[in-house]
């Protein structure tokens, strides 16, 4: 039907990408719905949703098939699945138990550094964190590579590259091709509220993973160890990402309450927001820990942020954090097709 109505080619990236196609496989479909953005844009404008008889819901269409392919190429298969019936009571759950683990570990083992390190030693949190870090690096790997292979996805030049990376942190496929934003939280009135929240998250969620790596850098090739004044690298890049991250989520989580559920995949609902709310965890109980520096309350703040950046890390290959790593691919496959 889009094929012969065409009314919404400038919308975003999907319909040029569905109007180049003469018949479609799974593959083409499934390469459509990781371009789709979820702007919800084509719904409003569109004459064919119900009552019509022919009840077009394009984005809720397209968030269904996106969501299955995740768990697809998912590895292991298994973990997505869990994460699928029970995402919310997983993040909880594992939040709260590994909080506690590293609350027992501070408070039966004693250390003698400094700061941070006073009660929990550098080498402990490596030995955790590290392959916390790469097992579900690799998870998500195995996953892109996947879908990239599915999906027919051939060598890239630096040009395509370039240009899906501008569309990424541009979120042009969030501008409803006129500029005005999507309709995602009001019905039909354009807003550029979500794009702000989502660019806002990008950011901090970059400058909080600059802060650990520059941390990383300074300890290990420079021996200088943690705690930074508040004008090193760590503190400066740390603490305004922890604070955009923090009004991203926050603003991301508002905005899921008041968007429609029927333009999406309703069953998946608890599970994306279990995972907006984690990441909004993670900056906040990060932003508190540094405002409690110095203080008895480190000792309580420590082990949770502890846990819940722990869990962030082992769900990140089955939870919404995988859109990001998904829709790059899918942007950039979409550049080499019409690059
Ligand atoms: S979503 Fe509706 S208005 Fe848009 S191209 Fe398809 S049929 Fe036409
Ligand atoms: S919901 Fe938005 S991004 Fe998705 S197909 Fe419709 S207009 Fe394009």
């Amino acid at each position: 039907i889009c094929n012969a109505c065409r009314y919404c080619e400038g919308f975003c990236s999907v319909f040029p990408a569905m109007f180049a196609e003469r018949s479609f496989t799974d593959s083409s479909i499934i390469q459509l719905a990781n371009l789709c953005h979820n702007c919800r844009g084509c719904y409003y404008a569109c004459q064919y949703t119900p009552p019509h008889e022919f009840a077009i819901n394009l984005p809720a269409a397209l968030d269904e098939v996106r969501y299955d392919s995740w768990k697809k190429f998912s590895w292991p298969q298994g973990f997505a699945n869990m994460f699928d019936r029970s995402g919310m009571i997983m993040v909880v759950i594992l939040a709260c138990s590994l909080a506690f683990l590293f609350w027992l570990v501070n408070t039966f083992i004693p250390e003698e550094g400094e700061g941070f390190y006073a009660h929990m030693s550098h080498g402990f949190m490596v030995m955790i964190f590290l392959p916390s870090f790469l097992l579900p690096l690799i998870a998500t790997g195995v996953s892109i590579n996947r879908y990239w292979r599915y999906i027919g996805g051939k060598k890239m030049t630096l040009t395509e590259l370039w240009k899906a990376s501008l569309e990424a942190i541009t979120l042009r496929n969030l501008k409803g091709g006129h500029g005005d934003g999507c309709n995602f939280e009001d019905e039909d009135r354009f807003t550029k509220t979500r794009s702000a929240l989502h660019k806002m998250t990008f950011w901090g969620f970059l400058m909080c993973f600059g802060s650990t790596t520059a941390g990383t850098i300074l300890h290990y090739a420079f021996g200088l160890e943690a705690p930074y004044s508040w004008y090193s690298l760590p503190k400066l890049l740390g603490v305004p990402g922890g604070v955009l991250l923090c009004l991203g989520t926050g603003g991301l989580a508002w905005l899921k309450t008041k968007a429609d559920p029927n333009l999406g995949v309703a069953r998946i609902w608890s599970s994306e927001m279990a995972f907006i709310l984690l990441l909004f965890s993670v900056s906040a109980t990060g932003l508190l820990l540094y405002a409690a520096t110095g203080t008895a309350l480190v000792e309580w703040f420590l082990p949770i942020h502890l846990g819940t950046v722990l869990t962030f890390f082992l769900v990140t290959p089955y939870s919404k954090m995988i859109h990001g790593f998904y829709r790059m691919a899918a942007l950039v496959k979409n550049q080499t097709r019409s690059g």
